[in-house]
């Protein structure tokens, strides 16, 4: 058989491959808007095993979505490492929420952290 054969072959079978699993596990696939809008989920673990297969599907297909993927969980791990909660009294709280976003709507907290 004909290298060129065989090599056409050989790319038919990876396609056929491509498409049963596509079949079989039934992904749904995202666009990169989709996938930016599910990474900090991502990074939190609060996507459903399906919505992880989802975003594993895409970021394997589309790696400047996979960068972005990345840079989000290494941000995310340094801050965990190097940040720490300080406790602040209700009313620092209060100021900051007042200073930043208004006046809060949820009850007053007792005691709030920041980091
Ligand atoms: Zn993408």
């Amino acid at each position: 058989m004909p290298v060129s054969a065989a090599l056409s072959r050989k790319i038919d079978a990876k396609d056929d491959v491509v498409s049963m699993r596509s079949i079989v596990t039934k992904v749904r696939n995202v666009n990169c808007i989709e996938f930016y809008g599910m990474v900090s989920e991502k990074v939190d673990n609060r996507l459903s095993s399906e919505q992880i297969q989802e975003f594993n599907d895409h970021a394997r297909k589309c790696h400047p979505c996979d960068v972005e993927y990345l840079i989000a969980a290494t941000t995310k791990a340094v801050l965990r490492e190097k940040v720490h909660c300080i406790p602040v009294p209700s009313d620092v709280y209060l100021a900051i929420l007042q200073s930043t976003i208004g006046t809060p709507s949820s009850p007053t907290p007792e005691m709030r952290h920041f980091y």
